[in-house]
């Protein structure tokens, strides 16, 4: 079936058949306009100008539709238009008022026009619909959080032994990111595309829902395909999309649990579905795992782990350990980098490698980071001028905007340690979410006199972009490639062409993990200008920096 919109005979017909319909009738184009409006629309909804007004326009006029309810006839279009004409209908009871709902009916016409037929009831409300709209989810009108827990635990309560019912967990990897490139209404359209596909790969005896965010689950009752199911889901939604003009391709983890062996409750099936799902994720994503108790067992101790950390946090026991930085040039200490350290009762020393990732999961990381930051400048301005103190960064205090340059320039105000004595150390991985936000964090702590310095360079993607996008002062190569120096000769060459890169861009290169004098004096040789690492010295206390600024580097450095 299609519509023409040329001006031939079959349009006028089309036309007179649209204004034959009893209900208010329009036909939208990919965009939400309102192409055509039959006479009764035109007179329910009585809208400001002709053909081509946005529907939510159309409807808000007057004020005849709630804004709610406009949501909701707005979500349902654009998943009718989602499914395309692949899935060419779309049904809907949205409750305008006490007495007063809207049955949508949309159907599509051609891949580009559809038909949406808005039948106003009044009066007694079928109950049934009420609650099917409570079990339902707007944007992708799949079930939703309480239908599929509805669904389990009916499922579950139904002891039939033939019965092995299965849940199915999963979410888009890295969906934040693709949501910042897509914007909302991408992230949304990609929600409902992903529906679409989800209905396409399973039966119609499976219970579909939209767990919140970017999570989905699959119940099936009898889910002895459940991991044939998984292998699909991973295929077929990992297919391109076309959003809006763009393509995007994404990665989903899945997590599967099965009643009774993995769970007798709804609560329980869920939690550990999505523990599976976890484990998925962890092992890189787009794929998928079946539970097992170990991911139990981890989740247990990760649990305890963020317990304490909070404890710890709480009771300030973190400290700052200091490691220098020395300049081959004068071969001088030119500073020192603050690396957290964390010794807790019963763990002993828990190395930050393991608890920043947690406390940035947790949310902590924003009052670590600014402890962390208020003690390394109180420490470094009483240490003798021009030496700098370097912090790391996490990519979630970048993320706080403006709100973390003000948290910087505060913290230097009040501990009177002047800006270009501070640098940040911002690892290559924090650049490659919101880079547009960063790169202005960035740039007005760096107008300000504070030092930026790339972290582990080569670690990450996009390096050269990075250098010439941000305002970096250092580059530290990582520790991997210079301890590969003898081993690798594609060290070799990183070491030697990052070097001659940062030459170039008038920065300071810094080789990283330097642990003998070998690696100290290649590193030299190829052009680096500082060194950090064993061979120098381990992160010190606060207490010991005078001694080790009384050591004689050069006599090290032979
Ligand atoms: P990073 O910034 O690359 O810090 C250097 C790490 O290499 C430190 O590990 C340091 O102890 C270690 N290291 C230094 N010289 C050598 C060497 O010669 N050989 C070897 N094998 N290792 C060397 P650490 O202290 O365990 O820190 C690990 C990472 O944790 C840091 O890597 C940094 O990314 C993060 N981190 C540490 N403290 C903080 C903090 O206060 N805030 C944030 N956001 N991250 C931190
Ligand atoms: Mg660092």
């Amino acid at each position: 079936m299609s519509l023409t919109l040329e001006p031939d005979g079959e349009t006028l017909l089309a036309d007179r058949a649209l204004e034959l319909l009893p209900w208010p009738t329009v036909i939208i184009d990919r965009k939400l306009r309102v192409r055509r409006a039959n006479e009764t629309a035109r007179q329910r909804f009585d809208p400001p100008d002709g053909p081509k007004s946005a529907l939510d326009d159309v409807l808000g006029w007057s004020g005849r539709v709630p804004a709610d309810a406009r949501q909701r006839i707005l979500a349902s279009c654009e998943t009718l238009i989602a499914g395309g004409l692949h899935n060419p209908r779309q049904d809907a009871m949205i409750v305008v008022a006490p007495g007063h709902t809207i049955a949508l009916h949309g159907r599509a016409l051609s891949d580009d026009r559809w038909m949406v037929v808005l039948e106003d009831r009044h009066g007694r409300v079928d109950p049934g619909a009420i609650l099917e709209e409570f079990f339902r989810d707007p944007i992708t009108e799949l079930g939703n959080r309480p239908h599929i827990e509805r669904k389990l635990e009916e499922t579950l309560a139904d002891d039939d032994p033939d019965h092995h019912p299965a849940l199915l967990v999963f979410d888009v990897d890295r969906f934040a990111e693709i949501n910042d490139r897509l914007g909302r209404q991408g992230g949304d359209a990609l929600l409902r595309a992903i529906a679409g596909r989800l209905r396409r790969a399973t039966r119609d005896a499976d219970e579909l829902c939209r767990l919140e965010g970017n999570s989905f689950a699959v119940l099936q009752n009898n889910g002895l395909g459940a991991d044939n199911l998984a292998v699909r889901l991973v295929d077929l939604l990992g297919r391109p999309y076309l959003l809006r003009g763009e393509v995007a391709t994404i990665g989903i983890s899945v997590g599967i649990a099965r009643a009774p062996a993995d769970g007798g409750t709804a609560a329980a099936l869920l939690m550990n579905a999505d523990l599976a799902r976890q484990a998925a994720k962890e092992a890189g994503g787009h794929t998928w795992r079946r539970f097992g108790q170990t991911m139990a067992e981890r989740a247990r101790s990760r649990l305890e782990l963020e317990a304490d950390l909070r404890k710890a946090f709480a009771a300030s026991h973190f400290t700052l350990a200091y490691q220098p930085k020395v300049d081959l040039k004068s071969g001088a200490i030119a500073g020192f980098e603050a690396l957290s350290r964390w010794t807790c009762v019963g763990r002993g020393a828990v190395p930050p490698g393991l608890f920043i990732p947690v406390a940035e999961d947790i949310g902590l990381i924003a009052s670590l980071g600014e402890q962390i930051l208020r003690t390394a400048c109180h420490d470094a301005v009483a240490w003798p001028e021009p030496l700098t103190v370097a912090v790391n960064i996490s990519v979630r205090q970048l993320e706080t905007g403006p709100a973390f340059v003000s948290h910087v320039l505060e913290t230097l105000r009040e501990s009177g340690l002047p800006p270009r004595r501070l640098e940040l150390e911002i690892t290559e991985g924090a650049l490659l979410r919101r880079p547009d936000e960063i790169h202005a964090v960035l740039r007005d702590l760096h107008d300000a006199g504070v030092r930026i310095t790339l972290d582990n360079f080569g670690s990450g993607l996009g390096s050269m972009r990075q250098l010439r996008g941000f305002p970096f002062d250092t580059v530290k190569i990582d520790q991997d490639f210079v301890q590969t120096l003898d081993s690798n000769e594609a060290s070799v060459a990183i070491v030697r062409a990052v070097a001659t890169l940062g030459a170039g861009l008038g920065l300071h290169v810094i080789a990283t993990g330097v642990e003998t004098i070998g690696q100290a004096r290649l590193v030299r040789a190829y052009g680096c200008s500082g060194i950090q690492g064993f061979l120098i010295y381990t992160p010190v206390v606060a207490a010991a920096v005078p001694s080790v600024l009384a050591r004689d580097i050069a006599a090290v450095l032979g």
